[in-house]
C-alpha cells in the first residue's frame, strides 16, 4: 500500500485510504442481525457455559424481548439500562433496545450504587436489565431513579466475577443465594421471553439517531454519556471488516471476553461478530482460568483482548498444557502491549496479534496495525482505519499541525466519531471542533510511514487491570470524607494491574487519620478496581496559579521515584 503523506503529513495515510475507502451499507446494526439470521439461521450465534443459541433463535429472542419492551411502554428515543456481564441476555436485550429505536445504556456490574445512580439518572433510563444477584440492590436503588421495570436474569451457580470484586456490594454469600425479593414491576427475563410472541416492527431507524450512551470520563473529568449513533455503530463494524479481510463472513468464532459494557468489547467482540455472522463464545469472567477453559473447549478463532488479559494468560501455570491453537487473529487495545507479551502469546498460540487504538468517543477504533507480521510495527498503534483522518497538533494551541515525528495532541475525524456528550454541549464543543475534528486528549507522534505512536495521555485517565478509573471519581469520594480537605488520585505502575490508584491527601487542620481508615471508607463507595493501593498524607498539594491541583506533577513525582 502506497502512502503519500508528503504534501499534508497530518493527513497520515488518508490518501492511501481514499483510494480504497469503504462503500458503506447504510444499514443500522439491528438490520445486520436480521441479515445474519437470514443468511445463517442454523449457525451458532452465542455460546455460554455449554448453552448454544443459533442465529434463528437469537433473532427470535430479540423480537420477543422487543415486544416486552414495547408492552412496558418503552418508546423510540427512550433509554434502557443494561447492567450485565457478557451473558446471552446482554446481547439479546441490547439488540432488542436498538431494534425498537431505544437507547441502550451500558453499565459496569461492578459499579457502586453511587456510580450507577448517576448513570441511570443522567441517561433517564426507564427500565433496567440486570442479574439476579444484583436484583435486590437494584430494587432499593430504583427509588432514587426514573427506572420503572427491572428485568433480571439468572445464571445459576456461575459467579460471573471474582468473589472479592463482587462482595463489597452484594454482602454475604447467604444474600446471594436468597434470590430477588418480590416487588412491583420486577420480572424474570426468561418469563418475558416465553410470554411475548415475536413482534414485527415498523419502527424506522435513522442513521443519525442515538443508539446508545456509553459512559466515560471523557477528556475533561466527570462521567459523561457519549452519544453513539446507529451510523457510528454500523460504520465501525464495516471498518473492522474492511481491516481484516482474511476473516470471512460466517466462518469464524469470536472470543467474547472483553466486557460488552465497554465500547471496545461492544464493537469488536459483539457487534462485529453479529455483523460477520460468527459464533461468539461469551466469557463473563475475563480471568485466565475461564479464558483457557473457553478457548480449549469452544475453539474461538478471533480474540480481541486487552493487554492485561494476554499477560494473565501467558503467566498462568496451566498455559503449557492448554490448547489455544484455534486462535488465529488477536486484536489488542486500550493500553500499550509489551513486545515480550506479543512474542510469548504468538509462540504459544501460533496467532498474530495486532495492536490498535481508540476511545469511547470514537466507537472506539480509529487505528490498527496491518494484520501482517511483516508489515505491522510493534509499539505503534498502527494506521488509521478506513475513512479516518488524523492530525497531530500543538499541545499549546490545539491547532497548529506539527511535522512528522513531533509529539502533539492526536485529533481524529471519521464516521466513527460520536455525535457528542449527552446534555453537555459545552463539553462537546470543547472536544469536537466545528468541522468535526475530535480532540483525543492523547499525545502521539506519526512516523514517516504514517504509523502512529501514543506517547502519553494528556488526560489523567488511570487504566487499572483494563478498567478505566477516572481520578476525579476517586477524588470525589475522598472529598466527601469529613476529615479530608484535599485529595488527588494518580495512576502508579502496578505489577499485575498495569496501573493502580494512589491518592495524595491533605487532612483538615487538627484532624488525624491513618491510611487504613480512609481505605476502609473507600471500600463501600467504589468498585474494587478503583480502590487505592496507597495513600500518602501531605501538608499541601502543588497547584496552578488558579488553584487547580497539578495532578500531572504528582504523577511525574511518583514515576521519577520509581525509576
Ligand atoms: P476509553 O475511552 O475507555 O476507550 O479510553 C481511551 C483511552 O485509552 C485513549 O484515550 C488512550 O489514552 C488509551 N488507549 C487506547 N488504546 C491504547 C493503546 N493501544 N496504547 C496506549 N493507550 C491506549
Amino acid at each position: 500500500r502506497e502512502i503519500k503523506y508528503e504534501d499534508k503529513p497530518w493527513l497520515g495515510n488518508y490518501e492511501a485510504y481514499v483510494k480504497e475507502n469503504l462503500n458503506y451499507e447504510e444499514i443500522c446494526l439491528p438490520r445486520f442481525l436480521d441479515r445474519s439470521v437470514e443468511k445463517f439461521p442454523d449457525k451458532t450465534a452465542l455460546i455460554f457455559q455449554g448453552c448454544k443459541i443459533t442465529y434463528k433463535q437469537a433473532g427470535d429472542m430479540v423480537d420477543r424481548f422487543a415486544a416486552c419492551l414495547i408492552d412496558f411502554g418503552i418508546q423510540k428515543g427512550d433509554s434502557v439500562a443494561i447492567l450485565l456481564p457478557n451473558v446471552i441476555p446482554c446481547v439479546i436485550c441490547y439488540f432488542a433496545i436498538l431494534k425498537i429505536g431505544g437507547i441502550a445504556v451500558m453499565n459496569n456490574p461492578l459499579y457502586s450504587d453511587r456510580e450507577l445512580e448517576h448513570q441511570f439518572n443522567d441517561s433517564g433510563s426507564k427500565a433496567l436489565i440486570t442479574l439476579d444477584l444484583l436484583g435486590n440492590r437494584m430494587i432499593d436503588l430504583r427509588a432514587k431513579t426514573r427506572i420503572k421495570q427491572i428485568i433480571y436474569t439468572s445464571i445459576g451457580d456461575y459467579l460471573p466475577f471474582p468473589k472479592n470484586l463482587l462482595f463489597p456490594f452484594v454482602g454475604k454469600k447467604k444474600k446471594l443465594a436468597a434470590g430477588v425479593k418480590n416487588a412491583q414491576d420486577v420480572y424474570k427475563w426468561k418469563d418475558m421471553i416465553k410470554k411475548y410472541p415475536p413482534v414485527i416492527l415498523d419502527i424506522e431507524l435513522n442513521f443519525d439517531d442515538t443508539a446508545m450512551f456509553q459512559y466515560t470520563g471523557g477528556t475533561t473529568g466527570v462521567s459523561k454519556g457519549v452519544m453513539l449513533t446507529h451510523a457510528n455503530l454500523s460504520k465501525q463494524v464495516q471498518q473492522l471488516a474492511g481491516w481484516f479481510p482474511a476473516f470471512k463472513s460466517g466462518e469464524e468464532i469470536m472470543l467474547g471476553a472483553l466486557p460488552f459494557f465497554h465500547v471496545f468489547g461492544l464493537s469488536t467482540a459483539m457487534n462485529f461478530a453479529v455483523y460477520m455472522g460468527w459464533g461468539n463464545v461469551l466469557v463473563p469472567k475475563p480471568q485466565p482460568d475461564p479464558l483457557i477453559e473457553a478457548i480449549s473447549k469452544y475453539k474461538p478463532t478471533f480474540a480481541p483482548l486487552v493487554p492485561t488479559m494476554y499477560i494473565g494468560l501467558i503467566n498462568h501455570p496451566d498455559i503449557k498444557n492448554a490448547d489455544l491453537s484455534s486462535i488465529k487473529g488477536c486484536f489488542s487495545g486500550s493500553a500499550p502491549l509489551p513486545l515480550e507479551v506479543i512474542k510469548e502469546f504468538e509462540t504459544k498460540t501460533g496467532s498474530t496479534i495486532v495492536e490498535g487504538y481508540g476511545l469511547t468517543e470514537t466507537t472506539p477504533v480509529t487505528h490498527i496495525n496491518p494484520f501482517n507480521k511483516e508489515k505491522r510495527k510493534i509499539g505503534s498503534i498502527g494506521l488509521p482505519v478506513s475513512d479516518t483522518l488524523c492530525r497531530i497538533v500543538s499541545i499549546e494551541d490545539g491547532k497548529t499541525d506539527l511535522p512528522v515525528g513531533e509529539p502533539g495532541e492526536l485529533l481524529v475525524k471519521g464516521p466513527q466519531v460520536m455525535k457528542g456528550y449527552w446534555n453537555k454541549p459545552e463539553d462537546t464543543a470543547e472536544t469536537i471542533t466545528s468541522d468535526r475534528w475530535l480532540h483525543t486528549g492523547d499525545i502521539a507522534t506519526m512516523d514517516k510511514d504514517g504509523f502512529f505512536y501514543i506517547v502519553d495521555r494528556k488526560k489523567d485517565l488511570i487504566i487499572s487491570g483494563g478498567y478505566n478509573v477516572y481520578p476525579r471519581d476517586v477524588d470525589e469520594v475522598f472529598f466527601e470524607h469529613p476529615k479530608v480537605q484535599e485529595a488527588c488520585s494518580v495512576g502508579v505502575p502496578h505489577p499485575s494491574r498495569g496501573e493502580a490508584v494512589k491518592v495524595f491527601v491533605v487532612l483538615k487542620e487538627g484532624e488525624k487519620a491513618e491510611s487504613e481508615e480512609l481505605m476502609e471508607y473507600c471500600r463501600g463507595k467504589l468498585a474494587k478496581y478503583k480502590w487505592p493501593v496507597e495513600i500518602e498524607f501531605r501538608s499541601d498539594l502543588p497547584k496552578t496559579n488558579v488553584g487547580k491541583i497539578l495532578r500531572k506533577d504528582l504523577r511525574a513525582e511518583e514515576l521519577a521515584k520509581r525509576k
